[in-house]
């Protein structure tokens, strides 16, 4: 059925980079064989599920929608798909998204880029953008996407589905090529808060491959849906209900804390003060980080390499500039020159201050509160082609999404309202593996 959609659909949404139909299909009969035979049936049993490209698959293509990456197949599995495998559902492919996840409308794919459900004039936002759509679209029954700055949550509001940013640690990085080492996370994007409750469940927990997994214990979080939300300290931070805000966005979130009010939450003004800071602060840190993290990719270990160069620095050179994208050296140039000596205390080191107040920003309102609600981004989906061209304006969508994710900790964005035929994302945000109260409190409102 799945694969039936996604030929019905596929060639208009472009979800896809890689599918892996013959595999699944013998993994399902494998699957259908072992219940004949009496075997039990796995958290997530023959559930079709989508994985972002960034993430590795064994003997399955994984590119980072990069041409580096085009001839990528990997000998093992991430530590996330390993566990997804572990509770049977079934790999159907691979999913487009923003070259090695920098960006947020799927337009840096060096492929092709993938179009909104809703309107495919409009994009599905990014950088897991794949992963959104072809859950919107009803190709798979949930996708895996990660998120550095708002990569689950913005493409989830964007395509009217519910994606969920994990705290920092909380599910294993191995096997997640890495971004932006301190802020990458991978998290599920499904239909609904159940079904991501679900997910989250088959994917977190300690990993020993990943040196900053946490060793919590993981909780049923699918028991934590009660529906009861009396008695929630909700704040809602002016600075993201300001100026820049879409007016029909606002509209929809102040609809949503009278729902919630309700149901027996109550919620107050509140403030996170170096919001303004955030976006500076994350383009320093994401970029200086990836400048370090993307040196591996240099036409020996990894990839694609440059088969017309005169000598070894050549080739390093020849390989890196027909390998990687525009927008990819945009962050490779600016993450190196922030990191060389002379500029390292100047910028860098200025921003691991201010990530650190803006850290305090939210530990300060959690004294408080049980959570922060606001919207996940400032507007809905934008047209395809519309802010291309101008960075810096890419740059400000994720006002909302990228606070949270230099704190660490976890949020989801859950549908809150359609405006003009496309969706908006409302955000909760909560305590470091709080995961619980966030899921209890979007099923609640869902
Ligand atoms: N849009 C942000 C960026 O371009 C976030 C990306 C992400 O979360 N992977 O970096």
């Amino acid at each position: 059925a799945s694969y039936s959609r996604i030929g019905e659909t596929d060639s208009e949404i472009k979800a896809f980079i890689t599918l892996n139909e013959e595999n699944a299909k013998q993994q399902a009969a494998a699957l259908d064989k072992q219940l004949q035979d009496g075997g039990e049936r796995g958290l997530l049993f023959g559930l079709p599920a989508g994985i972002k490209d960034n993430i590795v698959t064994e003997g399955l293509l994984t590119t980072c929608a990069s041409q580096f990456l085009s001839n990528y197949n990997p000998i093992y599995d991430a530590t996330s798909v390993r566990k997804l495998k572990a509770a049977q559902s079934v790999t159907i492919g691979k999913l487009n998204m923003d070259e090695f996840a920098m960006g947020g409308s799927n337009e840096n794919s060096s492929y092709f880029p993938t179009r909104n459900p809703w309107n495919t004039e409009f994009v599905p936002g990014g950088s897991s953008g794949g992963s959104a759509a072809s859950v919107a679209a009803g190709q798979v029954y949930f996708a895996l996407g990660s998120d550095t700055g708002g990569s689950i949550r913005q493409p989830a509001a964007y395509c009217g589905i519910v994606g969920l940013k994990p705290t920092y640690g909380l599910v294993s990085r191995f096997g997640l090529v890495a971004f932006a080492s301190s802020l990458d996370q991978i998290g599920p994007l499904t239909k609904n808060v159940e079904d991501s409750a679900y997910v989250l469940q088959a994917i977190a927990g300690y990993d020993a491959s990943d040196s900053t997994s946490a060793n919590v214990d993981i909780p049923d979080y699918t028991s934590a849906l009660s529906g009861d939300v009396k008695g929630l300290r909700i704040g809602v931070p002016k600075e993201y209900l300001g100026a820049g805000i879409d007016p029909r966005v606002k509209e929809a979130v102040m609809k949503a804390l009278q729902v919630y009010e309700s149901m027996g939450a109550t919620w107050e003004e509140v403030s996170l003060p170096h919001t303004d800071y955030a976006i500076a602060t994350y383009y320093l840190l994401a970029s200086s980080e990836a400048s370090s993290n993307l040196a591996r990719f240099d036409g020996v270990r990894y990839g694609v390499r440059a088969d017309d160069a005169a000598n070894l620095i050549d080739m390093y050179r020849k390989s890196r500039s027909q390998g990687f994208g525009p927008e990819v050296k945009r962050r490779i140039m600016l993450g190196t020159y922030a990191l060389s000596s002379g500029y390292y205390d100047a910028y860098y080191l200025k921003a691991q201050k201010v990530r650190t107040l803006i850290k305090q920003d939210f530990d300060q309102v959690f004294e408080k509160f049980d959570l922060i609600i606001g919207p996940t981004a400032p507007t809905p989906a934008f047209r395809l082609g519309e802010q291309v061209g101008d960075p810096l304006t890419m740059y400000l969508n994720d006002i909302c999404t990228i606070p949270v994710s230099l704190a660490g900790i976890p949020a989801i964005s859950v549908p809150c309202g359609i405006a003009d035929g496309l969706p908006i994302g409302l955000q909760i945000i909560g305590k470091a593996f709080d995961e619980s109260t966030v899921l209890r409190a979007a099923h609640a409102y869902e």
